[in-house]
């Protein structure tokens, strides 16, 4: 991808069409190659009114880490629904949960197919992982994709994965009524796992990026904390809560919580009871 011009595997070849996408976007903040020059510009743009993005981005990737380990690990989760997935990076959710539970079952969801295309190349010896190209505004359609209902039981208990996803949905795109559609569609004993961009009423900089996402990327809606509880509505919250990522059951020490690569992105586990 470096040569700016197709990504290609043996079934799907991306081009460069010169509009970027979140998927590869964030593949910058994370030093990924798998990004256009149009991508970057957007990266730089973004970083230019919030240079901790890449840090964020690193605690994102952090807490799917810690909250996989988890829900593998001790609380006997073997379904992950990973939706809004994106590429494909260094420990990504089947390593975490199969590390866990070889027999953890993980389904990649994303609207690029870029993510497929790397998705399929990675894990095409993996039959306890599925990367599928849907769109999670149309919830329904996600849930019925035949890979995966092939891999998920909905008769048993999920994880469903909206990290860094739902500032990607629009209001009117009703990201508090897609969350609604998922819960009703898992058993009790399933998972809610969400992260997202946060409001900082005492900084700028949050609504200054907001801008420059939605005139460049056309998604990145920042939602106030109070936005962000709506989507854990009658759901049971773990503790500590909806809380900035690194404060999450940290492996480390956090040493200054006040800082905005700290605080600007939130998130929080909940079951479904
Ligand atoms: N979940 C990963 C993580 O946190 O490391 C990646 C987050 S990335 C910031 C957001 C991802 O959501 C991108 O890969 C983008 O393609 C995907 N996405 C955006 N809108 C989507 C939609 N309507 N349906 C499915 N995926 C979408």
């Amino acid at each position: 991808m470096s040569s700016d011009s197709a990504a290609v595997d043996s079934e799907i070849v991306v081009l460069d069409n010169g509009v970027p996408t979140a998927a590869r976007v964030y593949d910058v903040m994370l030093n990924g190659k798998d990004n256009y020059a149009i991508d970057r510009q957007v990266a730089e743009a973004s970083l230019s009114v919030m240079p901790e993005l890449k840090e964020i981005a690193l605690h994102n990737r952090a807490i799917l880490h810690r909250v996989v380990r988890h829900l593998a690990a001790e609380q006997g989760i073997t379904q992950f629904l990973d939706l809004g997935s994106g590429l494909p990076t260094v420990r990504n959710t089947h390593e975490v949960a199969q590390e866990a539970n070889p027999d953890a079952k993980v389904v990649y969801v994303d609207i690029d197919p870029i993510v497929l295309a790397h998705g399929r190349a990675l894990l095409q010896d993996n039959e306890n992982t599925r990367v599928v190209t849907a769109d999670l505004r149309k919830p329904k359609e996600v849930l019925a994709h035949p890979d995966v209902q092939e891999l998920i039981d909905f008769s048993k208990p999920v994880c469903v994965m909206l990290v860094g996803i739902l500032h990607h949905l629009a209001d009117d795109e009703d990201p508090k009524g897609i969350v609604q559609a998922l819960r009703d569609a898992v058993v009790p004993g399933s998972y809610f796992f969400i992260t997202n961009f946060t409001r900082l009423s005492d900084s700028p900089e949050s609504e200054e990026l907001e801008k420059v996402l939605l005139s460049q990327l056309g998604t990145g809606r920042v939602r106030t904390p109070a936005e962000l509880e709506e989507f854990f509505e009658g759901l049971e919250i773990l503790p500590p809560g909806i809380v900035p990522l690194p404060l999450w059951r940290p492996d480390e020490i956090v040493t200054d919580a006040t800082t905005i690569g700290v605080r600007f992105m939130t998130g929080g586990v909940a079951k479904k009871n």
